[in-house]
């Protein structure tokens, strides 16, 4: 098959598959394994290949880019100004991807939970949003809460 995408195309393709071992991935995994939370990366037997996966609460964790996976209201859910036609295709497809993820889970009867990018840039900024951050994802393992982000 001839390759006839440009290159910005290839590689926001690449950019939207979902990247292992971000940086605020990272952050998430060290400050809930320091709190003593044990966990598996990129589980291959959970739908979605969730970022964390908490058997012990039955709890997939994904980390969302708020570019990628359009965070609402945020304001790194920007639209770029060239292109809006590829954009919200692009944009449509990850959305459409996480809904699909959501839904899976649920019917598979585990818990979800979401943590945006621009949350734990915060929890990493400051302190007190740290343990802010820690107190709301504890508060979700321990719920019968299906779904939750922040
Ligand atoms: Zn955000």
């Amino acid at each position: 098959m001839a390759d006839t995408k440009s290159r910005e195309e290839r590689s926001t393709n690449m950019a939207a598959i979902r990247s292992k071992d971000t940086k605020p991935e990272v952050y998430l995994r060290k400050l809930l394994f320091s709190n003593g939370y044990r966990y598996r990366k990129y589980s291959k037997s959970i739908y979605g290949h969730p970022d964390l996966w908490l058997k012990k609460y039955n709890t997939a964790v994904f980390v969302n880019g708020c570019f990628w996976h359009r965070h609402k209201g945020c304001k790194y859910s920007y639209m770029p100004k060239s292109r809006e036609d590829y954009w919200e295709k692009k944009f449509e497809s990850n959305m459409a991807r996480d809904e699909k993820t959501k839904e899976m889970l649920a019917k598979d009867q585990h818990k979800c939970l979401v943590v945006w990018e621009c949350t734990i840039n915060n929890a990493k900024r400051y302190k007190e949003e740290e343990g802010l951050l820690l107190e709301r994802i504890i508060r979700f393992l321990n719920s019968d809460e299906e779904y939750n982000e922040f």
